[in-house]
């Protein structure tokens, strides 16, 4: 690949390629890689696969690591077990993003979903992590019961009443397409998709640099449901390491989950990390009460 196609956060450096996080003005975090794999501009954003030293291969959008090798398990399985756990009987489930199809590929592990719906934005994102990134997106055909559908997932939730189970928000930052994906008038139509006894969960961000984001949501979404938890996994790709999740439920709570429903074809979730990750630290805890 020519450098002078390169965005600005590739930088060759006496022959060495490097990649430049830029997470903020007073942080930017530095990963040098062995090989930029693809680097393509979609519609929406720029899609690069990158082999890194550290975490192996990692879908990075317009700058941002979204997942690796190394560690997109512990995301994946903690933003699709958690749900599929807590609900008893999720017959129909909709991702929106996810198009790293970690997600996806998780909810498939479990024998009661009829229909996975994946709504992605970007075909670009899914297609590059099909071919290039089989750590996480899977290798060979997907489960039948995916169906992926190209469309914003702003649009989706609007078309749709009382159908969904569950609903997992595998959204990128807050920014571009994403934006609108962590407002209330969003999560609304969430809520309106989702049958009587439905729940969602989604990624609430770095309770580390962004208790803002993580807040606004947590607060949002107990004006919209009854049960709302956060629970945390550390995912060391993500600035910070400390995750934050939100779920947030019309009937089912998931401290009350049976967890013996527990999938056991797991990398990082057990029946212990499961009932671990909703015990908050005292700063968090101290934000929410
Ligand atoms: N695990 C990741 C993280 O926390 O950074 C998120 C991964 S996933 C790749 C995020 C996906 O959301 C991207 O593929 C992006 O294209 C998609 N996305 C962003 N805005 C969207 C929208 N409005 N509707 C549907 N998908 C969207």
């Amino acid at each position: 690949m020519q450098n002078k196609e390169l965005p600005d956060f590739f930088s060759k450096k006496e022959n060495e390629f490097w990649m430049t996080e830029d997470e903020r003005g007073t942080m930017k975090l530095n990963y040098r890689l062995k090989n930029i794999i693809s680097a393509k501009h979609s519609q929406y954003q720029h899609v690069a696969i990158v082999d890194s030293y550290d975490f192996g291969r990692c879908l990075v959008l317009d700058g941002i690591i979204q997942t690796t090798a190394l560690d997109g398990c512990i995301y994946n399985e903690m933003i699709s077990h958690v749900p599929l756990v807590t609900h008893p009987n999720p017959q129909n489930v909709l991702v929106i993003g996810g198009g790293d199809c970690g997600a996806a590929n998780e909810v498939s592990k479990y024998d009661e979903p009829q229909s996975i719906d994946m709504v992605e934005i970007d075909a670009v994102v899914v297609e590059e992590c099909r071919k290039h990134l089989p750590e996480v997106a899977g290798q060979g055909d997907m489960d039948k019961r995916v169906n992926i559908l190209y469309k914003d997932g702003l649009v989706h939730v609007k078309e749709k009443t009382d159908h969904y189970d569950i609903a997992i928000i595998d959204s990128s930052d807050p920014v571009g397409p994403a934006t609108k994906l962590f407002e209330k008038e969003f999560y609304t139509d969430v809520s309106r998709c989702l049958k009587e006894d439905g729940l969602m969960v989604c990624q609430s961000e770095s309770p580390v640099f962004y208790r803002d984001i993580m807040l606004k949501t947590f607060n949002t979404l107990k004006e919209l449901f009854p049960i709302v938890r956060l629970y945390l996994a550390v995912v060391p790709s993500y600035p910070g390491g400390l995750w934050s999740f939100t779920l947030a439920s019309k009937k089912y709570d998931p401290l009350n989950a049976d967890l013996t429903r527990l999938c056991k074809h797991t990398k990082y979730i057990n029946q212990g990390v499961f009932k671990g990750s909703f015990n908050l630290p005292n700063f968090m805890r101290e934000y929410i009460e």
